[in-house]
């Protein structure tokens, strides 16, 4: 692509910061409004607990309809997105600096005491921005994480949903974006139906809200999760992967493929779903069994048995489920799978470190029963 065309396509337009804006509006709205389980989320070291509306799956649904019949009626068109790319990315990185920028100004000059808004300043001005100040801030009593993680996981499936029609506008709708779309689908929307797991995640219990958890969530999240279907730079014209590459998928690659989706499915929702029982009871059983408790805070038996993290070997085998349907003539539909692996080692290592520090000879007895990381056999 033409480096002039590009840098033009970045200017966002009043329409994409139009765009933007209602998205935000709607999530901030819906959020507050819509029914939802209200969860107590993880204790936090001052003995405080945050509570979450756990109504994604609600206002995901309700945006969906409202988005198709809006395009039904002519109101929106459905390609909005899927045509306004790269302009909605630039928006949305603006908006993250500026968002963070704020952030780190009412952060450095809160006086607050509690664990959610202390402010935690090394004076270091760029690493205060990047890894933030406070844990939990909010606005308007909506806390900015929760919301920001929810805007990034709805946004990914909007991105997918307008190149789904822009294909079908295209006449090239093919078995590949139907597989991608479909295991996506599924991924988001159980994300949803299991809201409530998100509040136990190192993300919200031990990240601070900075531009590296703004911009991971709002940008990265949506804008490259979707580089299967989407090829906005590297293609010769702003587009999106499968709508510009044709793949053909002979039917044992299909059967195979789905055959990853569902184990990585699988071990992934199992394991995450095993640890928050555990947190919330550790008297469950795992697999029809008393559960293997270590110094009676650590769970070492289902798949907390096989591997320290297998939550994160599922999420590997389902990224990569997501690209597999492009085949394998390039790399560029592989950038998640690749990311994801690079970016849980090296969390996986971080929270190795968090846990040895707290549970102290408990993770090393946990080390002993347990000696795999990911995989097991192997890391
Ligand atoms: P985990 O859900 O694995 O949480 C780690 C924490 O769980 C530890 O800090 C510890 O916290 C607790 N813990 C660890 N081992 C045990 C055990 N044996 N028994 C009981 N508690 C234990 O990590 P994440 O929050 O990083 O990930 C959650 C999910 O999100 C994963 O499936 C991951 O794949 C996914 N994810 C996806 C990303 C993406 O970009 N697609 C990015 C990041 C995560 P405590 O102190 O509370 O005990």
């Amino acid at each position: 692509m033409d480096l002039g065309v590009l840098l033009r396509s970045l200017i966002p337009s009043l329409q994409s910061v139009y765009v933007l804006v209602s998205y935000f509006v709607y999530l901030a709205v819906a959020g507050e409004l819509l029914p939802g389980k209200v969860i107590r989320g993880v204790v936090l070291s001052d003995g405080s607990q945050l509570r979450y509306r756990c109504n994604g799956l609600f206002a995901l649904t309700l945006l969906v309809a409202i988005l198709g019949i809006s395009a039904k009626l002519g109101i929106v068109s459905p390609l909005v997105v899927a045509d306004r790319g790269l302009e909605l990315l630039s928006a949305t990185f603006i908006f993250c600096v500026l968002v963070t920028l704020v952030l780190y100004i009412s952060g450095r000059s809160s006086s607050d005491k509690t664990s959610s808004l202390k402010p935690h300043v090394s004076g270091n001005l760029v690493h205060d921005w990047w890894f933030g100040i406070q844990l939990n801030p909010q606005f308007l009593s909506i806390d900015l994480k929760f919301f920001f993680v929810r805007a990034g996981m709805m946004g990914w499936l909007l991105i997918n949903l307008s190149i789904l029609a822009k294909s079908v506008q295209d006449d090239s709708l093919s078995q590949s974006m139907i597989l991608y779309q479909i295991f996506c689908a599924l991924y988001i929307l159980d994300y949803f139906v299991h809201e409530e797991y998100m509040t136990s995640t190192w993300d919200i219990i031990a990240e601070r809200l900075g531009f590296m958890l703004v911009f991971g969530d709002l940008l990265w999240i949506p804008f490259t999760f979707s580089i299967q279907a989407c090829n906005c730079v590297f293609d010769n014209e702003p587009g999106w992967w499968l709508l510009h590459n044709k793949v053909q998928l002979t039917v044992p690659a299909i059967v195979a493929n789905c055959f990853v989706f569902l184990i990585g499915y699988m071990v992934f929702r199992g394991a995450n779903k095993q640890k928050h029982i555990f947190k919330k009871n550790p008297k469950t059983p795992i697999w029809g069994k008393p559960p293997v408790v270590v110094g009676g805070k650590l769970l070492a038996s289902g798949y907390w048995g096989i591997a320290r993290h297998c939550n994160y070997l599922g999420d590997l085998m389902l990224a990569l489920s997501f690209s597999l349907p492009c085949g394998i003539s390039s790399p560029v539909p592989y950038f998640y799978p690749i990311y994801l692996l690079i970016l849980l080692i090296w969390r996986e290592r971080r929270d190795e470190v968090r846990c040895a520090e707290k549970y102290k000879e408990i993770w090393a007895e946990y080390l002993r029963l347990v000696p795999y990381r990911i995989l097991p056999y192997v890391y």
